[in-house]
């Protein structure tokens, strides 16, 4: 029997998550697919967001907690969902999909719907798109669009704007993305890497979190960027042994006009403050260059050491 598993990350979420269950169900009571299940991946909330989840579970049968034992960040969270739902289905060669989505209520329960209809006439890869974010914070001005232009020139795969973590996998896509087994994760990135041709866009206007506030700040940002870039290209490596070529051609010309001046000329080479700006600039570049070779000899440390990505126990409801 075909099955949809809806995956809800959610850290310190306790005052959305009553609401979010509550309009998921009442979306699914005006389609006819009923069989879904709503796995809610709990990263380590401070506030009491899994004892209201197992408030809910306990009348619920379709509520899945899983549990991390600390927070380790939403992309290891919907890692963590993905995981289970392949687990789930490893023995059964039965057909689902998957829905990724945020428990703040800035992903309408409604286009949930709209979605799953979608995918049982036969589309396997369903995402959205912003058109307007009233929460217009830092990844949505100028700022955000050089990011992403930024990002996109640097990086191998095209991170789409504006698309955010709010999808519907079906198995091959689930199987597909399952299969990359990179520590450092971040879905965008791997979802360019398995490709998007076929994908069906849903805008939505996205509205304002519900409750509590986001938990990106500029530093999370940074992490992002810095990440879909050296994740995906080694672009950086190749800019930085362009520009020491460049640089060494530029010195060599200096080098032989300076000997032209002075044998030639016979005028004596001055410029004390010129020789510094050029020494400072140059060794600055090479501290900036080896920062980068730096970020990816770190990724190298951490994924030999292939360590478990999360550690988590699974609740259900004992009644079914
Ligand atoms: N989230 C998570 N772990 C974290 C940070 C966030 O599971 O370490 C969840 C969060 O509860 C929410 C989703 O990821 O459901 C998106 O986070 P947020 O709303 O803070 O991001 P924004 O919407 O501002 O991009
Ligand atoms: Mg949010």
């Amino acid at each position: 029997m075909r099955k949809i598993y809806i995956i809800i990350s959610a850290y310190n979420e306790q005052e959305n998550i009553p609401l979010l269950t509550e309009q998921l169900q009442q979306n699914f009571e005006n389609i006819s697919f009923k069989n879904y299940e709503l796995v809610f991946v709990n990263d380590g909330s401070k506030d009491q967001t899994l004892s209201v989840l197992m408030e809910i579970q306990k009348s619920n049968p379709r509520v899945i907690i899983i549990n991390q034992s600390k927070n380790f960040g939403h992309e290891i969270a919907m890692t963590a969902g993905l995981n289970y739902v392949v687990q789930q289905n490893k023995a059964i060669d039965s057909d689902y999909a998957v829905v990724f989505m945020d428990a703040d209520l800035q992903h309408p329960p409604a286009i949930v719907a709209e979605m799953v209809q979608l995918w049982e006439k036969g589309n396997k890869l369903i995402l959205t798109q912003r058109t307007d974010n009233e929460d217009k914070g830092l990844r949505y001005s100028i700022l955000g669009n050089t990011y992403y232009w930024i990002l996109n020139f640097l990086s191998d795969v095209k991170i789409p704007r504006n698309m955010p973590d709010f999808r519907l996998l079906d198995k091959k896509y689930v199987l597909w993305i399952n299969s990359l087994n990179e520590t450092d994760r971040m879905f965008r990135g791997m979802l360019s890497l398995v490709g998007l041709q076929d994908a069906h866009i849903i805008p939505f206007a996205a509205p304002k979190r519900n409750a509590g506030k986001s938990k990106y700040n500029f530093l999370e940002l940074y992490k992002l960027a810095i990440d879909s870039v050296i994740q995906f290209s080694i672009k950086p490596l190749r800019v930085a042994t362009f520009i020491g070529i460049l640089g060494c051609l530029f010195s060599i010309l200096f080098l032989f006009y300076s000997i032209y001046i002075s044998w030639v000329h016979h005028e004596p080479r001055t410029g004390f403050l010129t020789l510094l700006s050029v020494m400072i600039f140059f060794c600055s570049l090479i501290i900036f260059f080896l920062g980068i070779i730096g970020e990816y000899i770190g990724r190298i440390h951490i994924e030999v050491k292939n360590r478990p990505l999360y550690f988590n126990e699974v609740l259900k409801n004992e009644k079914e």
